[in-house]
């Protein structure tokens, strides 16, 4: 053991619990060898005792941090009362949450359900309706357009127009209906679109594909567009939504308000999956009873929990503390010297660094982060990616790049 690192987490305990992994769950992930048995705020625990700093924050699920004493008061309040009613039933909280969700986007109708990738489909619906309700696109001719390296879940239809062959591979046929160009390409937009084209799906940045950032004014022009050819701007927002690039939605940074807005993950506040469309009248509107629904979806457990989620996100200025601590943190990191690093990009808390080829891939990069108590992880071979909950203070941001420049050093 070099001096100064840690017991390793791989030892007794944690080891046994990743052999049971190992053995009983399909290997559809390939976990850092760490176990997690605790969490608070930006800090995690293994079962040895060794304390962390989670740098991944659940793909940014955890903006609010683990167990945010307010979020799971709210979870214990609604668990002592009801959970689960069916949207055959009212709630009590249903509306209330739809409310304040629509205010906050300034939108007027939200779709409730779970996971990331049902609200990508639930988007996908609404937009598929409006076509051939309102802009009278002929039967099973909607065209979505979407983007080269986009990420917007594993579903059959959603890997079906992923430009990535893994995702795509041994699970055809796939769902008609989508047509790829390239990510920050104009052009190719306005040459896309033809009298069927009905939505233009986008993440305003590409998470998963590597944090690539389009060019500033992209989604501007691109709404324009968009309007000017009464296509739907559909952003997916799941990753970067509720303040992790700086701004409440990530959109706002080009002044662009979508049709439909795609939220997820940090809705759940950490604590259990949330999602939702967000949109005017004129396209959620168009749902009528049967046409679309979730068991779980507006369930009152994830509706208390959002709401305070909500809350707090707002009453702890959680979009103000990401675009300073990110600020502070990118500026930081680009004072570090190294002659590994080919990039450092990013907005707010969501920061990609990365690393030239020939220094090899960020997985071992990652590694070392872990022995020196920092858990990220590499996205897309080259790409560190630090988003770490949004309530990290000035200190705990040191103490990361104080390791983070060891270990690029
Ligand atoms: C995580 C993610 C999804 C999928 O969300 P799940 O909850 O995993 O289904 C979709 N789009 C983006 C941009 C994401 O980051």
């Amino acid at each position: 053991m070099t001096p100064g690192s840690k017991t390793t987490a791989t030892t007794g305990q944690s080891q046994k619990l990743i052999d049971l992994a190992e053995t009983w769950s399909a290997h559809n992930y390939h976990p850092l060898p760490v176990v997690l048995t605790r969490g608070e705020g930006v800090w995690v625990y293994d079962p040895e005792g060794n304390r962390y700093m989670d740098m991944l924050s659940a793909y940014s699920a955890l903006n609010h941090g683990h167990r945010h004493p307010r979020i799971v008061q709210a979870l214990k309040d609604q668990a002592d009362r009801i959970t689960l009613t069916s949207r055959a039933f009212h709630n009590d909280l249903f509306g209330p949450l739809c409310e304040k969700l629509c205010r906050l986007a300034a939108k007027e109708m939200t779709l409730l359900m779970n996971s990331g990738a049902e609200a990508v489909e639930t988007a996908i619906k609404t937009a598929r309706k409006w076509g051939y309700r309102v802009k009278k696109v002929p039967g099973d001719k909607a065209e979505i357009i979407v983007c080269e390296n986009n990420f917007h879940g594993r579903t059959t239809t959603i890997v079906g127009f992923s430009s990535e062959e893994q995702y795509r591979e041994d699970f055809g046929p796939f769902t008609p209906g989508f047509r790829l160009i390239p990510y920050d390409d104009l052009q190719a937009l306005e040459r896309a679109i033809t009298p069927n084209t009905i939505g233009f799906l986008v993440e305003p940045i590409q998470g998963e594909a590597g944090i690539l950032m389009p060019k500033d004014g992209y989604l501007k022009k691109a709404a324009e567009i968009c309007r000017k050819n009464r296509v739907l701007l559909i952003a997916d927002e799941i990753q970067t939504g509720f303040g992790r690039t700086g701004k409440l939605f990530c959109c706002e940074h080009d002044g662009v308000v979508p049709d439909l807005i795609v939220v997820g993950k940090a809705l759940g506040g950490g604590v259990l999956p949330v999602s939702a469309v967000i949109g005017g009248r004129d396209t959620l509107g168009l749902f009528r009873p049967g046409d679309h629904g979730s068991t779980f979806g507006g369930n009152t457990l994830s509706c208390a929990v959002a709401m305070a989620a909500l809350d707090v996100l707002v009453e702890e200025r959680l979009v103000d503390r990401s675009a300073e601590t990110g600020a502070y943190f990118m500026k930081r990191l680009r004072e570090i010297r190294t002659d590994r690093v080919k990039e450092i990009r990013g907005r707010g808390l969501l920061i990609g660094v990365e690393i030239k080829e020939e220094h090899g891939t960020a997985r071992p990069y990652c590694e070392k982060l872990m022995e020196l108590s920092i858990l990220a992880k590499e996205t897309h071979h080259q790409v560190i990616r630090f988003a770490p909950p949004l309530v990290m203070t000035r200190e705990e941001a040191d103490w990361a790049l104080e390791r983070i420049a060891q270990v690029l050093a």
